[in-house]
């Protein structure tokens, strides 16, 4: 099946006793069984849930992957990663990184032994001299978050085999329609559902897909036995938004495009951060290993300061000032005192990450009423 076929069909079936088109919500926390240990699969929700089992088989499919777990949000699904490791074990990941994972890293599991190395993995030397003997896991975030950068992740993939490590990719920003990581090399991929998944800004979730049984393994134990699991209702919401994955996306890249064009032009703007402007550092290495550059834009300012970019951002009237990103409206956020307000001032100048800063996630309204919007705002 193509991409499009799987957003619809993927792992699905109708429901077997009424012939339901979509998975009916089993909004239940045990199961009937005959006698003990003999039951239909499922034995208690915290473990597995009809409705979720449908999430997961589809975003396997998705994401070309024997097997999908999912969690009750995106940070649940890295914790769960994270908690495969064992204190003394080492993380490399970038140092321009979504700052909740950020601080997952080094504020939960850094003081619990594991440790972490954060360099500039768009420069793969980078990723290569970082490897230790206990290397055990390379975290692949790209495009990042927010500066939109591209990391090699074949590259990165490769240099985990050698060590005897893992590599894992973050692909919430580019959504399984953009970009394959297993077909790459990752051993798994992880997403933040909230976002293009899900796309409708009313789910929290998270998910992790590998075709690595033993990795599997230990996640489908880390969802027993730590239970950031989803409910029934969230995972029903986030396989209905999947639905349209590839065309709210498709819609939502056109847009991204045409805003990324007025602002290169603007006499206000000083960066523009896009993978599909020639200008972008890796432009070519994102025509290379995603199908097209998506729908985060980010920008600063002639004026870099707090101030203007909050000015900036108070007066638009379509785009939301929220945290967030992937969903069918467009949003405006400021990475410095937003998302990434947990990094420190000087970790995030020193990765680029300046105070003026402002991310757009482009939605799928009218491209001439989005710049419109933009074009009264400043
Ligand atoms: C939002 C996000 C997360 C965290 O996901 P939640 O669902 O908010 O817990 C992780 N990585 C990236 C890139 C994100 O954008």
């Amino acid at each position: 099946m193509k991409f499009n076929t799987k957003a619809i069909h993927a792992g699905q079936k109708p429901e077997e006793t009424t012939g339901a088109v979509m998975p009916p919500v089993f909004q239940t926390s045990t199961y009937a069984q005959k006698a003990p240990n003999d039951n239909q699969g499922y034995d208690y929700a915290r473990v597995g849930n009809p409705t979720r089992t449908a999430l997961e088989k589809m975003i396997a499919g998705l994401e070309n992957a024997d097997e999908c777990a999912c969690f009750s949000s995106g940070v649940g699904a890295i914790d769960a990663v994270i908690k495969t490791l064992r204190p003394g074990d080492h993380v490399i990941s970038t140092n321009d990184l979504y700052g909740g994972t950020y601080r997952l890293f080094t504020q939960v599991f850094e003081p619990y032994g594991i440790e972490f190395t954060f360099v500039d993995m768009t420069r793969t030397e980078e990723i290569e001299k970082a490897v230790k003997k206990n290397t055990k896991l390379i975290w692949i975030e790209t495009p990042t978050n927010p500066l939109l950068r591209i990391i090699d992740i074949k590259a990165a993939a490769k240099i985990a085999h050698k060590a005897g490590a893992l590599s894992v990719v973050d692909n919430t920003f580019a959504s399984p329609y953009l970009q394959q990581p297993l077909e790459l090399g990752a051993d798994a991929v992880m997403h933040s559902t909230t976002k293009y998944l899900g796309g409708h800004s009313d789910v929290i979730g998270g998910a992790v897909a590998t075709s690595n049984k033993e990795l599997m393994e230990k996640l489908r134990f880390q969802v027993k036995t730590s239970g950031a699991v989803p409910g029934p209702m969230d995972c029903y919401l986030t396989l209905r938004g999947i639905k349209t994955l590839h065309v709210r996306v498709e819609r939502s890249v056109q847009n991204a495009k045409k805003i990324a064009a007025f602002l290169q032009d603007h006499p206000k703007v000083e960066s523009l951060y896009y993978p599909g402007l020639k200008s972008h550092p890796q432009h070519e290495l994102a025509k290379k290993q995603m199908s097209d550059f998506g729908a985060m834009v980010s920008f600063s300012l002639k004026d870099d300061s707090v101030e203007a970019a909050s000015a900036f951002m108070s007066n638009t009237k379509i785009f939301t000032l929220a945290e967030s990103l992937g969903g069918v409206e467009s949003l405006i956020s400021h990475p410095a005192s937003m998302t990434h307000g947990s990094i420190p001032k000087a970790v995030r100048e020193k990765a680029g990450l300046m105070d003026s800063l402002i991310r757009l996630s482009v939605g799928i309204e009218d491209a001439e009423d989005l710049i419109s919007d933009l074009k009264q705002a400043f």
